[in-house]
């Protein structure tokens, strides 16, 4: 066991709006949201929890806002349903649990992580994802449970561009949002987990990188967690979040220029993208090369820091370290 610090980050997509798209209570909700998060996961870490546990009780906070892509709030299909994707993966043993396409699991990243549990399979789709939740006795919704106004309009929105042929033209926040989080604990095992909703107007059966193991999330003790927001194809291409871990390991690279490298890559299709990411040592970064991306981190001394766009709020302390 060692004694460095707990540490925990979290991001609710690189889609963020424009500062004067959205009113300021609803700024200042959304905001709320990403410190009750980051409280939810630090206070499970704090008391010598696992990494596991405050990844998956991070980003269950965010899935029940309705100001990101994940759970409630989630974008609709070009079918005007929510088919939802999301993953887990703990870095000292390897083991992942990920779901994609299902539409009745209120908190998807919970399931994933009852799947990680049971050890195989590791990634179920489609209905077969949600009977396995629906069995396990986790809470299920209907579809329509999932259904945001802003979501709704941006649907409609997509599918003008798509007939006016402008749909390469949409903002990050048109299109886009994920939630997730990176953490580092008492022992100095790192997890990370990834939720979504995809991207709006996406087709039917479209999975992206959010429940693909080492592209929307990685971790592996040692190394680095990654939780990954932005077009999914991309990240699964350059499989992002396992090249960072290699650029790590094989390259000697910092975590601050393994993420940077790799969100270059990104950069260079002209991809929307941020990660945030937990080396071995509970550094914290959090790249984009949006216009924003929801985000926050604790540091070491229980702070917890949110930020939208280049601002960085404090917003609050939680229970110091152990
Ligand atoms: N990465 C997600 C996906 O492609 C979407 C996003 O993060 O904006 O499904």
């Amino acid at each position: 066991m060692t004694t460095s610090p707990i540490a925990l980050a979290i991001h609710g997509g690189c889609g963020t709006l424009p500062k004067a798209e959205m009113s300021e209570e609803e700024w200042a909700e959304a905001k709320a949201d990403l410190a009750s998060s980051l409280r939810a996961g630090w206070t499970i870490l704090a008391k010598g929890g696992s990494a596991v546990d405050a990844v998956e009780a991070a980003v269950l906070v965010l899935e029940n806002s309705a100001h990101f892509n994940a759970g409630h709030g989630a974008a609709f299909n070009s079918d005007g349903e929510h088919e939802l994707d999301a993953s887990i993966m703990d870095g000292e043993t390897l083991a992942a649990g990920a779901l994609c396409g299902v539409k009745r699991i209120r908190n998807p990243i919970s399931a994933a992580k009852t799947l990680m549990r049971r050890g195989d399979p590791l990634l179920l789709a489609g209905a077969a994802a949600d009977s396995f939740a629906e069995a396990e006795g986790l809470d299920m919704v209907e579809n329509e449970y999932f259904s945001t106004e802003r979501r709704r309009k941006n649907l409609s929105s997509m599918k003008i561009r798509e007939l006016v042929g402008t749909a390469s033209e949409a903002s990050e926040a048109e299109k886009h949002g994920t939630v997730g989080a990176v953490a580092r604990d008492v022992e100095g095992h790192l997890a990370a987990a990834t939720s979504t909703g995809g991207y709006t107007n996406k087709p039917p059966g479209r999975v992206g990188d959010s429940p693909i193991i080492g592209a929307g999330t990685y971790a592996r003790d040692g190394r680095c967690a990654v939780s990954g927001t932005g077009k999914g194809e991309y990240f699964i291409r350059y499989c992002i979040g396992h090249e960072i871990a290699s650029l790590m390991a094989y390259s000697g690279l910092s975590l601050a220029d393994a993420t940077d490298k790799a969100i270059a890559e990104l950069t260079a299709h002209k991809v929307g993208a941020g990660l945030v990411a937990i080396g071995a040592d509970g550094a914290i970064v959090a790249p984009y090369n949006s216009e924003g991306m929801y985000r926050g981190w604790v540091t070491p001394d229980g702070f917890v820091h949110v930020a939208t766009h280049g601002d960085v709020e404090l917003a609050g302390q939680a229970e110091p370290a152990p």
